[in-house]
């Protein structure tokens, strides 16, 4: 192997030790260990994640001759790329399309590997009060067209910055209290970005980028993706890092549970909840600008519960539904799969507050839960399915949460500040350090190329 751990009983006081300072890292380094075995670049890189961000690092360094390991906490590559078959087909429990393929890089890693594609249509759907009437498509393409001129109109006028909620009483509060400009707010707006609206900054919940063209899917499942990026590389699971030391001149010393790899440089990609949970013990600290980055912005949450039937009870070629429920972000936005795949599957999503909260409950509530949004549109005679599938990032220990969101009170610059190297021997990288794109697969992606050339250029 080419890094050589080193198992943490050997006597490496000063590293074990809890109290971060400077003379701890004097000591740990005076401790003068191996360097492993080096490649034709004759440095070595850890990184800390296998997600997307962490896999195009590691194969952008490797393929230009450095030696790389990846450490990864549990016990799967892809991190919020997580295909789930246990349903007997490909259902997302992560991200799920590519948004906006025109140009976009995941779009290009789909091709190269030859990926099947299937174009999803957001004008595709049937919406319905909470008492399950539906509504006519043409009144909610009109308040679609008014949802997203107010929203425009907040976005780019904003002197000040206050919760999106607060903006859209004080703009349009009659308007803001209709119940399909509040399904939209939420179904729309709390997708998008896993905050809850009362959270959102209003000056900046809306100023990413995004690539265009309608958003795909990935057929048979979005981890097809990463096989080319991890082609060769030394890929270590179950490997939870628990602290990080890093010094300009002497390196970089990696603790997980068991042992010590040690290497020139270190990108870490762990979630934005990861990192404010501060599950990590980086020695020396963090910088300042990092910590108030890491604490302002925000990360938020969407839960999925996919639910496979015996037989149909929906309409077969309608691809999204969408129900008003009266609770803020319960159960309000749907997916039917059959347009793509062979199987009688339906996801339900929750986002926001309510996600945090639902994430909390066993999985027998959290069915029910949806089987009734699931039985308000398509009748109470509706069965439960066979089989289902519930996810619960925010309770996930390696990720708390499911995406960055510019939180009231953030900046973009607070994004970005995250992807500038934090030493010679440090840089994080992960969807929430590039604000352009945050929250998504390419914006991730993307972060995993600026931090590999970060350390490229930093080594030479
Ligand atoms: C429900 C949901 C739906 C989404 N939908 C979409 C979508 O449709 N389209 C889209 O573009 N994006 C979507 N996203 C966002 C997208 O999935 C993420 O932005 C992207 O995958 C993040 O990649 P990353 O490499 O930054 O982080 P991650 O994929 O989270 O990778 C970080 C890795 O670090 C590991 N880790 C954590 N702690 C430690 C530790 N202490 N030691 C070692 N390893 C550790 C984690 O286990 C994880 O594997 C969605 C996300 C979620 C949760």
């Amino acid at each position: 192997m080419v890094f050589r751990p080193r198992n943490s009983s050997l006597n490496r006081r000063n590293f074990l030790k809890t109290s971060a300072s400077s003379v701890v890292v004097a000591g740990l380094f005076d401790l003068n260990l191996n360097k492993p075995n080096v490649s034709s670049s004759g440095k070595s890189v850890i990184i800390i994640g296998a997600g997307i961000a962490g896999l195009t690092a590691a194969r952008e360094l490797m393929d230009s001759g450095y030696t790389v390991l990846v450490l990864e906490a549990s016990n799967k590559i892809g991190g919020r790329i997580r295909t789930n078959r246990a349903l007997g087909v490909p259902i997302e429990e992560g991200a799920g399309w590519i948004h906006g393929p025109e140009d976009n890089p995941i779009m290009k890693l789909a091709e190269q590997s030859g990926q099947k594609t299937f174009v999803t249509k957001d004008s595709n759907f049937a919406v319905f009060n909470h008492r399950g009437k539906k509504i006519s498509n043409q009144m909610i393409s009109e308040m679609g067209q008014e949802h997203r001129q107010m929203l425009d109109l907040i976005g780019s006028g904003m002197t000040k910055d206050m919760p999106l909620s607060e903006a859209l009483e004080h703009m349009a509060p009659k308007m803001s209290r209709d119940p399909i400009f509040k399904w939209m707010t939420s179904a729309y707006t709390e997708f998008d970005t896993g905050s809850p609206v009362n959270e959102l900054s209003a000056m900046y919940f809306n100023q990413d980028d995004m690539f265009h063209g309608e958003d795909v899917v990935l057929v048979d499942g979005y981890d097809r993706l990463l096989e080319p990026l991890t082609h060769g590389i030394a890929i270590l699971t179950r490997k939870p890092v628990r602290r990080i030391a890093y010094h300009d001149r002497a390196g970089v010393f990696v603790q997980t549970d068991k042992e010590i790899f040690e290497s020139d440089f270190v990108i870490v990609t762990v979630p934005l909840g990861v990192l404010k949970a501060q599950d990590i013990e980086f020695i020396p600290p963090l910088p300042e600008i990092h910590r108030n980055a890491i604490e302002r912005v925000g990360m938020g949450d969407v839960t999925k519960v996919a639910m496979k039937f015996d037989e149909l009870h929906w309409p077969e070629n309608t691809q999204y539904f969408g129900l008003m429920t009266q609770t803020q972000g319960r159960w309000n936005y749907f997916l039917n799969h059959k347009p793509f795949i062979d199987a009688n599957v339906l996801t339900a999503l929750s986002f926001g507050n309510y996600s945090r909260m639902i994430e909390t409950m066993d999985h027998d509530y959290m069915l029910e839960d949806a089987m009734k949004a699931v039985r308000t549109m398509f009748g109470w005679d509706t069965p439960d399915p066979r089989h289902y599938i519930a996810t619960r990032w925010s309770q996930d220990p390696y990720t708390k949460g499911a995406f960055s969101y510019a939180k009231v009170g953030c900046n973009p610059y607070d994004f970005n500040v995250l992807s500038e190297p934090v030493s010679r021997c440090l840089t994080l990288a992960g969807e929430h350090t590039n604000f352009q794109y945050h929250g998504t697969v390419h914006g991730a992606h993307l972060s995993g190329k600026k931090a590999a050339k970060i350390a490229m250029e930093t080594m030479m």
